[in-house]
């Protein structure tokens, strides 16, 4: 290995200030043993190369190349040519370390990858499909394609199959097909196919490389999700058919709903006018028995007195049957008007009480009503007439069903409310009869299954009557021990006077209608654009279908309230609509800038106000928009 002699050459190539005394200054340190292997294949061979790795400290790592050839006759001398194989060799090893990483890459791929020749032999297998076969990558190599996939001896253009690798041979492009491949146990399976020609370096496509994707799942899955979307689609068939049927029966039920109603009309206009017709013949017939019972016009005797008594007494009775029947229908179609004022529940209470003395003393009864003589009373604001007749009616019953113990009527303040009760110790209500006590007609069946007299009407008129006052009134009772009927007054104050006279408004035109008109994008609007697009619409609305309506702005919110008084749902709805034409077709501006705004309507239609104002029932319709029609 000693260097006996070297050109300049090499000097410049190792860059070293000394000359090359031997080969062992080229080679690493720690490799002796290359420097070893490379002079005994010389020796052997008459030649030997090698690359070595060459570095200084001054300079970038290297490669050389040393070339040495034993010289003929002279076997203890060789000729050694030394070159920088460092770009060469630099290549190389990336192509190998490219090719290494292919290879990892292939045989860690979840799908599996073979390389197959235009005669449909395998080349190169990895060990994905190796799985799939139960074999191994080296086992499938040599072996034809369509003997593993298709297990048939030709190639597979048959059953109507696309073989994609004389698909892709005949195109030269790359080509793509789902397969019916069988697995190792002869078992289908749906195989994504991949091909793509491998040209070799002349350009010749020899082979072919092809990826297998098992989507045998993915088809199963889809299979079953079109089943189930065929199924889901069935079912919507079936249930579209049902709401028809059920839009039917509902237009149906509709109809036949508003006849109830135009009957129900139509009968209260009869009771009505058949009571008013009653009761003038009747008024008469009641004062000439009186006359003639109490002797005015002539002596009569006892039998005759007796008779004509009881003749006056059915005449008062029938009187008040009409007059309960006639309060009842003015009630329920909204015509009974309301005169209130301020007075003194207690007096009232202590008055009524004075006409039953004589009854409740005939039956032996304690009659008492201890706040009669309260220096101030209690102030209430309500219709005196009206709610005299209902304290008539408890008093009335009360003392009419006991037959011992007593009937009081008490007064109190409650949670700013006037209660009144009126209590007794008789028969009770059977828990049965209870929940139908205030219908009209019903009348409890005594203990003895008889039916009391009267006329069953008597609650019914006063439940109405009280919460024509925006009262309240209910009932404890038990069979033999007695009843307390109890109801509720407003107390004379700003408040209660507010209330009544806005229920008295609804009721006197029937209806309150209530519109709230939204614009479907206020942000837009904000903040001083808002009142020039809201301005608009209430001009429109105060001029169009609206004519005559209070309308209310809130800006912060892009909505206008029209409150309107009509006489049916329907009605509202038809101005509604109207209105929503209207705006529809006006132009809004906002800052002088025409914009198109879009509208969103509520309307809502209350029968009975049940003591709320207007900007309460505000509140609850923005709360539950989706409840509001
Ligand atoms: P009526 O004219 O028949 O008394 P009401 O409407 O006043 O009609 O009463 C209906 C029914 O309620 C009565 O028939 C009776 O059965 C029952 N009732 C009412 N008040 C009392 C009471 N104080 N005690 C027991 N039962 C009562």
């Amino acid at each position: 290995g000693a260097v006996l002699a070297a050109n300049p050459a090499v000097e410049r190539l190792l860059s070293a200030g000394e000359p090359l005394a031997a080969l062992a200054q080229l080679f690493p340190r720690h490799q002796p043993e290359r420097l070893a292997a490379h002079l005994t294949e010389l020796k052997r061979q008459g030649q030997a190369a090698t690359v070595i790795p060459f570095s200084r400290a001054d300079s970038p790592p290297r490669w050389l190349e040393l070339h040495s050839c034993a010289i003929v006759g002279d076997e203890s001398l060789a000729l050694a040519v030394l070159t920088d194989a460092t770009e060469r060799y630099e290549e190389e090893l990336a192509g190998r370390a490219a090719i290494r990483f292919y290879e990892t890459v292939c045989h860690n791929l979840a799908a599996g990858v073979m390389v197959i020749d235009s005669h449909f032999t395998i080349q190169r297998a990895n060990s994905a499909i190796a799985r799939f076969y139960k074999t191994t990558p080296e086992a499938l190599v040599g072996r034809k394609c369509h003997e593993v996939i298709h297990r048939s001896p030709t190639p597979c253009s048959r059953m109507g199959e696309i073989c994609p690798i004389a698909t892709s041979l005949a195109t030269g492009a790359p080509f793509q097909v789902v397969h019916r491949h069988l697995d190792a146990d002869g078992a289908p399976r749906f195989i994504e196919n991949r091909v793509a020609p491998l040209p070799d370096p002349n350009g010749t496509v020899v082979s072919f490389v092809a990826m297998f994707n098992d989507q045998t799942e993915i088809r199963n899955v889809q299979e079953r999700l079109e089943a189930k979307t065929h199924e889901l689609e069935r079912l919507n068939q079936e249930l579209l058919a049902q709401q028809e049927q059920l839009a039917v029966q509902a237009e149906e039920l509709k109809r036949a709903n508003f006849e109830l109603i135009t009957l129900s009309a139509a009968k209260d206009e009869f009771v009505s006018a058949v009571s008013h017709e009653l009761r003038t013949p009747l008024t008469a017939l009641r004062e000439s028995v009186a006359l003639v019972a109490d002797g005015s016009l002539g002596p009569l005797n006892s039998r005759q007195a007796e008779f004509l008594n009881l003749a006056h007494r059915n005449c008062c009775r029938l009187t008040e049957l009409i007059n309960d029947l006639l309060d009842l229908s003015k009630i329920e179609a909204g015509r009974l008007e309301l005169k209130p004022g301020s007075f003194d529940i207690c007096r009232l209470s202590a008055e009524v009480c004075a006409t039953f003395a004589s009854a409740a003393a005939k039956k032996g009864l304690k009659l008492d009503c201890p706040q009669a003589d309260r220096p101030d009373g209690i102030q209430v604001f309500a219709d005196e007439r009206l709610i005299r007749r209902v304290l008539t009616n408890l008093v009335s019953n009360a003392v009419k069903f006991t037959d011992q113990g007593e009937v009081v009527v008490t007064v109190a303040i409650q949670s700013g409310d006037a209660v009144v009760t009126v209590a007794d110790t008789g028969i009770g209500i059977r828990k049965e009869e209870q929940p139908r006590i205030f219908q009209k007609f019903h009348q409890a069946a005594g203990n003895d299954g008889t039916r009391p007299p009267g006329t069953g009407l008597g609650l019914a008129l006063a439940k109405e009557l009280v919460e024509l006052h925006q009262g309240r009134i209910w009932f404890e009772s038990e069979a033999d021990r007695g009843s307390k009927f109890f109801f509720t007054l407003p107390l004379d104050n700003s408040l209660a006077r507010f209330r009544l006279l806005l229920s008295r408004s609804c009721l006197a035109n029937q209806t309150l209608g209530l519109l709230l008109v939204a614009l479907a994008d206020p942000g837009r609007l904000e903040p001083a654009g808002a009142p020039e697009a809201l301005d608009t619409i209430v001009r429109l609305a105060e001029h169009g279908p609206f004519a005559g309506c209070r309308a209310q702005i809130l800006p912060e919110t892009g909505e206008v309230t029209l409150t309107c008084t009509c006489r049916d749902a329907d009605e509202l709805a038809t101005r509604a609509s109207r209105l929503r034409k209207l705006l529809q077709g006006a132009t809004f501006t906002v800052h002088g800038e025409p914009v198109r705004v879009r509208l969103r309507m509520n309307c809502l239609f209350l029968k009975q106000p049940a003591g709320k104002t207007p900007e309460e029932l505000l509140v609850e319709l923005r709360k539950g928009e989706q409840d509001v029609n």
